[in-house]
């Protein structure tokens, strides 16, 4: 098997992960800058993430061999503070002609506050003047609904963005259908608590589409399984699914968005 994780936060991983995801086929993992599990204090702390996303991090994946990407941004859960997402945001383009940068993310809407709406309009604005790939975080549970609408009502007031440009991750079945209508590429994270569990992906990549989708653990410091895209690929196989068609899901699908940055190259 050869897939790609596409959205995995290895900061909070150890090396065991790594190797685990090197041995069962990763050919690449992407990782968007995203909430540490605590709020940091100032544009310094956000200046020493970034190099950690863009020097450190990819140090470490490529001691097993693993080509680490990352994308960069003020997480939204950060962006009650607007005076702070301003200073974090004004740091971000000296970061952005970095080899292993892939775009502005992940950004979007944790609880459909005034301020997110801001900093999410100034994330939009900051990747359309760097003509910057796109990833976006939805919310969670009740709020999602509205608050994926509200994310592409945003996206698609700025006439600088391309759909087909940005990812609108952690969609789920009441929203997906929305995603791809509009014309974007949709994620699906793979849980085991919460979001979506391998199951229900399988079950939405039947009813909708396996065209402009990617599937991904986004392992991070919570309940979470690095491993949860091969392990769904083996799930998709025993339910019958084409060997070709589930490598289109999960390797060639996210190299054929991923590769709309010219900096996104595998060995
Ligand atoms: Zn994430």
């Amino acid at each position: 098997m050869r897939y790609i994780e596409p959205h995995g936060h290895m900061v909070s991983r150890t090396t065991d992960d790594y190797q685990d995801m090197v041995t069962t086929g990763c050919a690449a993992v992407c990782e968007p800058a995203f909430w540490a599990g605590f709020d940091r204090s100032s544009a310094d702390g956000f200046h020493d993430y970034f190099c950690q996303l863009t020097e450190y991090e990819p140090k470490r994946a490529a001691k097993f061999g693993l080509p680490h990407f990352s994308w960069l941004c003020i997480n939204p859960k950060e962006s009650e503070d607007l005076a702070l997402a301003k200073d974090v945001i004004g740091i971000i383009p000296q970061f952005l002609d970095r080899p292993n940068v892939l775009g502005i993310g992940e950004i979007g809407l944790n609880k459909n506050s005034r301020n997110e709406m801001k900093v999410l309009e100034m994330h939009v604005d900051l990747a359309a003047r760097h003509d910057q790939l796109i990833l976006v975080h939805t919310p969670h549970l009740e709020d999602k609904l509205k608050g994926t609408r509200l994310i592409l009502d945003v996206l698609r007031a700025d006439k600088r963005i391309r759909p087909e440009r940005c990812i609108i991750d952690h969609v789920e079945e009441h929203t997906i259908q929305l995603v791809l209508d509009a014309g974007f590429w949709a994620g699906m994270t793979l849980y085991p608590e919460s979001k979506c569990s391998p199951a229900r992906a399988i079950d939405m990549l039947d009813l909708f589409s396996h065209e402009r989708i990617w599937m991904n653990s986004a392992c991070d410091w919570g309940v979470s399984i690095p491993l949860a895209v091969p392990r769904t690929a083996l799930e998709m196989k025993r339910r019958g699914w084409p060997v070709d068609l589930i490598d289109k899901v999960v390797y060639r699908n996210p190299i054929e968005f991923l590769s709309q940055c010219p900096k996104f190259k595998l060995p």
